[in-house]
């Protein structure tokens, strides 16, 4: 292709965007008006746009990317699985590659988890978690026990329960009417603690705020809904130590039930396998998507322990069926994927090489902690936040119409890297697999660009 047929595609391409498209998380008004980068293939930790740029994948490809772009032992099992069968149905049907899957998923779940139950995105595992939950507690002869408890900040998807546990008022106040009530927490959010402590002679008092909630409304809680070590998209606010373990003994204390949504943290994103093993937490419910499939195809899954799959267990006419499923649970090609991705994990020891990675990241990133626009670098494994301020002596905060993160993002694009920001948060999300070379550049280029977009900045 000549540079003029080059760009006459990309324009034709754009324009078709323009026409047709609705994107996410996006105001569309603004979208009309530029021109995006459109990505047309991709090479290891690499995006190429229609233009022939290449841009480092700084963020996973929303957070899902773990052994690159295009690797041949996954496109292998993709593309034999598509010589077998592309779709079957799990209603009535088992199916090879689901199963083959759900045995390599066992053998690195955390302890306790036996069972899985099969969707296709985070959001839709939520809604299984909070369904499965609530439906044990009838079943079980407890129906008072319908009550959930969430943490502000928190985030789990999009459809209306999932949103409901969620925390996020920027995107969930204007859908309150239609939410069920849930009991909202404080969140573990030390650099700006919404009680007014301070870490560590707080001694955890928003952990003790959990309690208060457990403690109000006794007898009534079906489950803790949490995102274990970092809620992701409210900025990667990183819990301090041990307040994991302290929602695990609120809610043995109070016979409720852990959900973790390890949907961002899990498969090695905070340095081991799943986040909880950190804390030595054995969730009751745990929900996985994102690297689930190593970033290849929309899967999803609900794990629970086999007491609460028991409790579903019945003759037919007892109806404790759970009546839930999607067309395409447990679809064999993103099974296909997901097994050779597990593979991958323990043929290339991936999990064995991350404290190095993230520590690199660190370094690399360090001169960044003294810069006057930074208020904090929050990391853990390769998740990255960079909180920028206005003023870092009193942490005050960028307005919203600045779009403080963006115009990072918009520098970085200049620089050969995708990122995308969680408000005033620059998030840095880098695949697994990505080299030290890469993630060298990466963090390179994200200090460039956040010292020349807050240069610019009042
Ligand atoms: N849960 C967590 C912790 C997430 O970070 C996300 C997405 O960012 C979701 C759930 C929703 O996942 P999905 O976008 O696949 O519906």
């Amino acid at each position: 292709m000549t540079p003029e047929e080059r760009r006459a595609r990309h324009e034709r391409l754009v324009a078709a965007d323009h026409r047709h498209l609705w994107h996410p998380f996006t105001q569309m008004q603004d979208w009309l008006r530029e021109e995006p980068i459109v990505v047309d293939a991709a090479e290891g930790a690499w995006l190429v746009d229609t233009l022939g740029n290449r841009y480092l994948d700084g963020v996973s490809s929303l957070w899902c990317n773990v052994h690159g772009h295009r690797v041949p032992e996954i496109d292998g099992a993709v593309a034999e699985q598509l010589g077998k069968v592309a779709h079957t149905t799990l209603l009535g049907l088992a199916s090879t590659a689901s199963i083959e899957f759900a045995e390599e998923l066992m053998r690195v779940a955390p302890p306790g988890l036996t069972r899985v139950f099969f969707s296709d995105s985070g959001s839709t595992a939520a809604e299984i978690a909070l369904k499965i939950a609530y439906q044990h507690f009838q079943l079980r002869g407890q129906p008072e026990r319908k009550d959930f408890v969430a943490v502000r900040g928190g985030y789990h998807g999009d459809t209306i329960g999932s949103v409901s546990v969620g925390g996020i008022d920027l995107f969930h106040r204007i859908f309150k009417p239609l939410l069920f009530p849930v009991h909202h927490a404080p969140q573990p959010y030390c650099y700006r603690c919404p009680i007014g402590k301070a870490w560590p002679s707080c001694e955890m008092a928003c952990a003790g705020e959990v309690e208060k909630v457990f403690a109000a409304h006794p007898g009534r809680i079906a489950a803790l809904v949490v995102e274990p070590l970092v809620q992701g998209a409210d900025g990667m606010i990183v819990q301090p130590a041990g307040w994991l373990r302290r929602m695990r003994e609120l809610c043995d204390a109070h016979g409720a039930l852990l959900v973790c949504d390890e949907v961002a943290t899990g498969f090695g994103r905070t340095g081991t396998m799943f986040a909880v093993e950190q804390e030595g937490v054995r969730p009751d419910v745990l929900t996985l998507a994102k690297g689930i499939t190593g970033g290849y195809l929309p899967l999803a899954a609900t794990l629970t322990t086999e007491a609460i799959f028991e409790s579903f267990l019945g003759s037919f006419e007892s109806r404790r069926t759970f009546f839930h499923g999607h067309t395409y649970t447990g679809n064999p090609l993103a099974c296909a994927a997901a097994t050779a991705s597990l593979r991958l994990f323990r043929d290339r020891r991936i999990v064995e090489g991350l404290p190095a990675k993230a520590a690199l990241l660190a370094r690399e990133l360090s001169p960044l902690a003294a810069h006057p626009r930074v208020g904090e670098i929050r990391q853990r494994g390769l998740m990255v936040g960079i909180e920028l301020v206005r003023d870092r002596a009193t942490k005050a905060e960028y307005p919203y119409e600045v779009r403080a993160g963006h115009q990072v993002v918009l520098e970085a694009r200049r620089r050969g890297a995708i990122l995308r920001p969680l408000g005033n948060v620059v998030v840095l999300m880098p695949p697994l697999a990505m080299t030290d070379e890469e993630l060298g550049a990466l963090a390179r280029i994200a200090r460039e660009s956040i010292e020349a977009a807050t240069a610019r900045l009042a």
